[in-house]
């Protein structure tokens, strides 16, 4: 099946068959590609993440509230939005990586092709293996450029050629020409722009079906900027993106559809909403809601 992840995963003798499987409740049963005929001019879409009337708090304090909207494969999704608006929260819900912190808890859906992310079947190791993600500030690992990309694979027990998944995660990374004469010299030593590149490599050696993006430029100068915006338009023709950016021309630049979340400040707490999700061009050039065409403007937020 095209763009599902080629490898089978093995984490000690249990092997993780190729297709989507993260609950252990639809145990061998094909997910059958759901797919939505948006408006008439667009093409069908697959969707990956059916996210239904989701809210999400952390202790009693509510920071996402009522959100549901449907994230589609093999394109970029941006979230756009004001600080604290809850987009960090939103795309960290996505994958569980939430979990950890004491009090988080998420209410609604979130369904990934079909399973729900939070079900209490599911398996969170899973989850993060087909939902990879990549942080605002580059963070290798204290060793080598080749053992930061090897680190997830031989965790998983993908022991089995993994040289060549090294190369091929760093070379869909556009890093792997830089690298290849220093595969086993430190990952501190690279700049700002290929660190980060790094850590999407790193993300890609376990063959994710996903890949989650929080501002993974906003530490970067321009020119390394430029870089990773280039490597999304490759990246998205093999995986699902969705990327959080306070940059509103970084989401022009490579979005295909972009949600704007805005602060709902009518109750006693300021709960992050979701405003608007449209093709990006629509957000910037045709919004709907005065909210996001004052947002997009430059003139609030
Ligand atoms: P954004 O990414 O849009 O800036 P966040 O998702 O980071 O927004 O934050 C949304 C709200 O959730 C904010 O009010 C923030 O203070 C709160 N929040 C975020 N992370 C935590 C946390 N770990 N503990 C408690 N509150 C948090």
């Amino acid at each position: 099946m095209t763009g599902e992840p080629s490898v089978s995963a093995r984490r000690g003798d249990v092997a993780v068959p190729n297709r989507v499987r993260i609950g252990a409740d639809r145990a061998a049963t094909p997910t059958t590609p759901r797919v939505t005929p948006e408006a008439s001019r667009e093409p069908r879409r697959e969707v990956v993440f059916d996210i239904k009337d989701m809210s999400a708090y952390y202790g009693d304090s509510q920071a996402l509230g009522w959100t549901t909207l449907e994230i589609y494969r093999h394109i970029v999704t941006a979230v756009i939005g004001p600080s604290g608006c809850g987009k960090s929260t939103f795309i960290r819900s996505l994958n569980r990586m939430n979990d950890g912190i004491p009090g988080f808890r998420v209410e609604g859906q979130v369904l990934y092709h079909g399973h729900d992310v939070y079900a209490g079947a599911t398996n969170r190791v899973e989850v993060r293996r087909r939902i990879g993600m990549v942080f605002q500030k580059p963070n290798p690992f204290p060793k080598s450029i080749y053992d930061n990309v090897a680190w997830a694979p031989r965790n998983l027990g993908m022991r089995d050629g993994l040289d060549g998944r090294v190369e091929r995660a760093l070379t869909h990374a556009a890093l792997w020409d830089e690298v290849k004469d220093r595969l086993r010299e430190s990952a501190l030593g690279l700049s700002g722009g290929q660190q980060q590149r790094l850590c999407i490599a790193r993300a890609l050696a376990i063959e994710p079906d996903v890949l989650l993006l929080d501002e993974p430029a906003s530490a970067l100068d321009p020119i390394a900027t430029a870089s990773i915006e280039d490597l999304m338009h490759t990246l998205k023709h093999r995986y699902t993106i969705v990327i959080v950016t306070h940059n509103m021309q970084q989401a022009a630049r490579v979005a295909d559809r972009t949600a704007f979340f805005g602060l709902d400040t009518t109750g006693a707490q300021r709960v992050g909403t979701l405003i608007e999700y449209d093709d990006t061009q629509t957000i910037f050039r045709q919004p709907r809601d005065t909210r996001t065409r004052d947002y997009v403007s430059g003139r609030f937020g």
